[in-house]
C-alpha cells in the first residue's frame, strides 16, 4: 500500500461530500503539521483545536490548566469543537485528550471522518521533549507519564474511523497515505462512517483480540471467526432461552464462511454454572470431536460466557474462545478480560480459570429481545464506567440514555466506550493486582445486597445491587468528607432516571440489621485483615481504592442509611 499513482486530492474533497476530517491521537502525533498540509491539498480550511481556545482565552492551555483546572479547559474544549464542526466541512487538529470526550467523539462521528494519527512511540517522545508547554507532561518522569497516557488512551483512539501509523513520521508520508485511505473507503458506496459500527482492541501482546459492536454483528459471526480461524469446527454453546432466539442465524453464518459447527444447550440460569453442567459441556465438546485448533463460542449472557469459557480453558488445556455475548451485562463486562468459572456451595465463581477470549462478537441488535429489567440492570455496570473515572462519558449516558435503550446510536456508542474502559483497565492489570478493583465500584455493598436478598432474582438482581452500591459508595464518600453532595445527587439522580434501584429501601421486604450487613460485606472477598476494602469517591469520574476505612464509620453510614428505610 502507499506507493504508485498520486491520489487525486480533488477527487477525495468531492467524496467527502461536505464532511469535515478530524485528527485525533496524542500530542505530538504531527496534527497540526500534517492537518495543514492535508488541508492545503484538499481546498479546505484548517483549524487548530487548541489553537483557537487559546485565541478564545487569551490564555495558553498551560494557563488554563493551572487557573482552572483540566476539568474546565476539557468543557471548553468540547464547546469549541462542537461549534468548529457546526460551523462547515473544515480540516479539524484536536488536543491530545478532545477524543477521551464521548460528546465529543459522538459530534465527531457526525460530522465527519476522524483519523487516529498513530507513530511509533520513540517520535512521540522526541517531539514532545521538544516542546515544554504540554501540562500534562509536567511531572517527574515525562517518559513514563507519556507512556502511560498512551496506554490510557489507545482503546479510545482506535475508535477512530481510521487508522494511520506512520514508522518514521514524515508529515508527507502521512498526508499521503490519509488521502489514500480516504480515496479508497470514500470511493465505496458504503458510507465511511459506518455510524454504529464499532471496535475496541483489548491490548493484550500475544494475546491481543478485538470487541466488534453493532447492529448486525450476528450475521457477520461466521465471516470474523473465519478470519481468525478459517475452515475450524465451533462448538456454539448456549442456553434454552437465547437458542431459538439466535442459534439457527449463528449456525448459518458460521456455515456460509465454510465453518462446520455443533450446538451445546445448556438450561438457563445461574444454576448453570455447577459442576454438573461442567462436566456434561466438558464431555459434549469431546464427543464432538473439537480439537485443540478448534473454537468453542458461548453464545448467551455472563452465565454462558463464564461457563462456557472455562470449559474452553480447561479442555485439552485451553482451546479457543470466541465471546458472543448476548446481554447488556456480558457485552460490557463478563464477556470482556478473561476471567471464567463455575460457581461452589461455598460461594459465587470460586473455581476458574483466566482464559482471554480470541475476539468478542457484540450485536447490539440482540439486546432488543432482552426484558427492560436485564436491560436496566447491565445499564448500571454502563454507568459505573462514568463513575469510576470518566465524567464526559457520564454526562454523555445524562443526555443519552433514552437513546441506548431505545436502540439508536448512542447504545453502541455507550457499549464501545464501556468496552474501551474495562479493555484499559485488563490491559493494565490483567489479574487484578490493582487497579482492576476500581471495576468493583459498588460490588462490596451490592454483594452484600444480593446475599442478604438470598440471590432472589425477583426481589434483586447483581446490576440492581451495583446501583445501590454505587449509590451507598457516593454517600459514604459524602459523609467521610471526600466528596461532594452535589456529585453524589447527580450520580444517583442518573440511576434513578433510568428506573433503576439507588436505594435499600427500594428492595421490596429488605430490612436487614446493620451487622447483618457488615457481616455480609465481610465476606466478600476485599476484606484485608480486618479493615474493609472499599472503592470510595472523590467526586464523579475519580474513584479510588480505600483499603483502611475503619468499620465504625461504616456501621455509623450504614444505620444512618437504615434509619431511613421504614
Ligand atoms: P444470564 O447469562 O443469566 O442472562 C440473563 C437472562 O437473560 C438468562 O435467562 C438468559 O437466558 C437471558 N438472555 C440472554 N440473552 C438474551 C437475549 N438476547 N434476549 C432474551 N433473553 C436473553 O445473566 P447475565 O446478567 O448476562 O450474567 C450474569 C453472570 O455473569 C453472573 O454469573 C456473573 O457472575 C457473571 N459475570 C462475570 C463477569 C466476568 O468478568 N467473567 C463479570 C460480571 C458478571
Ligand atoms: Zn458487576
Amino acid at each position: 500500500m502507499g506507493q504508485g499513482q498520486p491520489v487525486d486530492a480533488g477527487r477525495v474533497a468531492a467524496a467527502l461530500s461536505g464532511r469535515s476530517v478530524v485528527l485525533v491521537g496524542m500530542m505530538g502525533a504531527g496534527k497540526t503539521s500534517v492537518g495543514k498540509r492535508l488541508a492545503a491539498k484538499l481546498g479546505l480550511p484548517f483549524v487548530d483545536a487548541d489553537a483557537e481556545i487559546e485565541a478564545g482565552a487569551q490564555l495558553t492551555i498551560s494557563e488554563i490548566f493551572e487557573r482552572f483546572g483540566e476539568l474546565y479547559f476539557r468543557e471548553g474544549e468540547r464547546k469549541v469543537i462542537a461549534r468548529l464542526l457546526n460551523g462547515g466541512p473544515l480540516v479539524l487538529a484536536t488536543g491530545g485528550g478532545a477524543f477521551m470526550n464521548a460528546t465529543t467523539r459522538q459530534n465527531i462521528a457526525k460530522y465527519g471522518v476522524s483519523i487516529w494519527l498513530k507513530p511509533s512511540f520513540d517520535i512521540l517522545l522526541a517531539r514532545v521533549r521538544k516542546k515544554s508547554n504540554r501540562p500534562l507532561l509536567k511531572t517527574a518522569d515525562p517518559e513514563q507519564t507519556l507512556r502511560r497516557l498512551l496506554e490510557e488512551r489507545t482503546p479510545t483512539y482506535a475508535l477512530a474511523d481510521l487508522t494511520i501509523e506512520s514508522l518514521d513520521g514524515s508529515h508527507e508520508t502521512v498526508v499521503d497515505a490519509i488521502l489514500r485511505r480516504l480515496d479508497a473507503t470514500l470511493g465505496k458506496d458504503v458510507a465511511p462512517v459506518q455510524e454504529a459500527r464499532r471496535k475496541v482492541e483489548v491490548p493484550l501482546g500475544a494475546r491481543a483480540y478485538s470487541i466488534l459492536i453493532g447492529p448486525g454483528v450476528l450475521d457477520e459471526a461466521g465471516a470474523e471467526i473465519a478470519r481468525i480461524a478459517p475452515g475450524v469446527h465451533c462448538a456454539i454453546v448456549t442456553d434454552a432461552r437465547v437458542a431459538p432466539l439466535y442459534l439457527d442465524r449463528l449456525s448459518a453464518s458460521l456455515d456460509q464462511a465454510g465453518l462446520r459447527s455443533t450446538p451445546i444447550v445448556c438450561p438457563p440460569g445461574e444454576a448453570t454454572k455447577c459442576y454438573a453442567e461442567f462436566a456434561r459441556v466438558c464431555d459434549a465438546l469431546i464427543e464432538a470431536r473439537i480439537e485443540r485448533r478448534d473454537i468453542v463460542i458461548a453464545l448467551g449472557g455472563g452465565v454462558i460466557g463464564d461457563l462456557a469459557g472455562f470449559c474452553a480453558a480447561s479442555l485439552r488445556r485451553g482451546v479457543r474462545l470466541v465471546q458472543f455475548p448476548t446481554t447488556l451485562l456480558a457485552q460490557v463486562d463478563s464477556s470482556v478480560g478473561g476471567k471464567t468459572g463455575i460457581n461452589s456451595r461455598h460461594g459465587k465463581n470460586l473455581v476458574g480459570a483466566f482464559h482471554q477470549p480470541s475476539l468478542v462478537l457484540a450485536d447490539t441488535l440482540c439486546l432488543d429481545t432482552l426484558s427492560e429489567r436485564e436491560f436496566r440492570a447491565g445499564y448500571a455496570e454502563v454507568v459505573k464506567y462514568g463513575l469510576i473515572g470518566d465524567r464526559g462519558f457520564f454526562e454523555f449516558l445524562e443526555s443519552n440514555w433514552r437513546d441506548a435503550f431505545a436502540g439508536g446510536p448512542a447504545r453502541a456508542e455507550a457499549i464501545a466506550v464501556s468496552c474501551a474502559a474495562k479493555a484499559r483497565v485488563v490491559a493494565a492489570d490483567e489479574t487484578e493486582q490493582g487497579e482492576r478493583a476500581l471495576l468493583n465500584l459498588g460490588h462490596t455493598f451490592g454483594h452484600a445486597l444480593e446475599r442478604l436478598t438470598g440471590y432472589d432474582s425477583a426481589r434483586l438482581v447483581h446490576g440492581e445491587g451495583v446501583a445501590i452500591g454505587m449509590v451507598s459508595a457516593f454517600r459514604l464518600s459524602r459523609d467521610l468528607g471526600l466528596c461532594s453532595g452535589q456529585d453524589a445527587t447527580r450520580a444517583e439522580a442518573h440511576l434513578k432516571a433510568v428506573g433503576l434501584p439507588t436505594r435499600m429501601r427500594d428492595i421490596p421486604g429488605f430490612d436487614a440489621r446493620t451487622e447483618d450487613l457488615l457481616a455480609a460485606m465481610r465476606q466478600d472477598k476485599k476484606v484485608d485483615r480486618g479493615r474493609l476494602t472499599f472503592i470510595l469517591v472523590r467526586g464523579i469520574g475519580q474513584s479510588f481504592v480505600a483499603r483502611d476505612v475503619d468499620e465504625a464509620s461504616v456501621s455509623a453510614f450504614l444505620t444512618r442509611e437504615m434509619a431511613v428505610l421504614t
